[in-house]
């Protein structure tokens, strides 16, 4: 298994920029709309008209992968990639115990190898009832250019592995390295799972993000819906610092920390499209 940490810090130290410039799918949503799963209509009626009505709710969804939540609300949400690695120590408990501690709901993405060399704190995770448990692939490869085949291995030997240890995960996966290639989305919903990313990556696997630096763009780029990713494998260098202070700020100033899945349920995003797999998913909340 080949050190990740370089190509995660590659990835991280982009990810500012890319946000500046990426213009983000704004998707358009009813509240209170009981949203029907697309499996439910006819091929390619899945479209805005069927989905505006009262109240608009603005959720980012790019390519059919979930970005971010409702930006007219007031949830924001933490994520921590449990990526594997080779180094020690490969977790992080004071992460875990401040967001227990304080009640914060929170998603780990939890690639399954990392799962099977960790299982003990892996249980330490799954114990606590707000956290929720998801997907994060399970040898962790890069994505780019690969075949729908490798994708749907990543997301299901990473969910027999998650299995296998007593966890259901929830139905949402975050490929490595953010990788997006063409086949990620449908062949995530023919698995079954959304695929999800986030839209405020604060890069904490590079050591010269220190929590200061990390504070700082957090204020800045954080907003209502946002999915905040770091880790929780021992590769973020200041991270336990940068949530314990972040997650006092953001409630002062709030916010309600929720899980992935909550978004997505406010956006009525459809996660188990197992059988309308022809149409387009970026089709579904334009
Ligand atoms: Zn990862």
């Amino acid at each position: 298994m080949k050190s990740l940490i370089g190509g995660d810090l590659t990835r991280h130290s982009i990810l500012h920029i890319a946000y500046i410039i990426t213009i983000f799918t704004v998707c358009t949503t009813a509240r209170g709309d009981v949203f029907p799963s697309c499996a439910d209509l006819p091929q390619g009626k899945c479209s805005k008209e069927d989905s505006i009505a009262g109240q608009e709710i603005r959720c980012g969804i790019q390519n059919g992968i979930f970005l971010h939540g409702s930006r007219r609300g007031n949830q924001i949400a933490l994520t921590f990639d449990l990526c594997p690695t080779n180094l020690l120590p490969a977790f992080a408990p004071e992460i875990v115990d401040y967001l227990e501690r304080e009640r914060v709901p929170t998603t780990f993405f939890v690639s399954g190898q990392w799962a099977e060399s960790n299982s003990a704190e892996f249980r330490r995770i799954k114990q606590v009832p707000f956290f929720e448990i998801a997907l994060h692939g399970h040898r962790h490869p890069r994505l780019v250019n690969t075949s729908a085949e490798t994708i749907r291995a990543e997301i299901e030997d990473g969910k027999a592995a998650l299995l296998g240890i007593g966890v259901t995960p929830t139905p949402l996966f975050r490929p490595p390295y953010w990788d997006q290639p063409p086949a990620l989305s449908v062949t995530a919903r023919q698995c079954g799972v959304l695929p999800v990313v986030g839209d405020v990556g604060l890069g904490d696997p590079d050591p010269h993000r220190t929590s200061d630096i990390m504070e700082r763009d957090a204020i800045r780029w954080v907003q209502a819906g946002s999915v905040i990713v770091l880790h929780a494998n021992g590769r973020g260098y200041a991270t336990a610092e940068t949530v314990r202070n972040l997650v006092p700020l953001f409630r002062q100033r709030g916010y309600i920390f929720a899980r992935v899945s909550d978004l997505v349920a406010e956006c009525r995003v459809p996660t188990m499209e197992t059988q309308d797999i022809d149409m387009n998913p970026h089709m579904l909340y334009q």
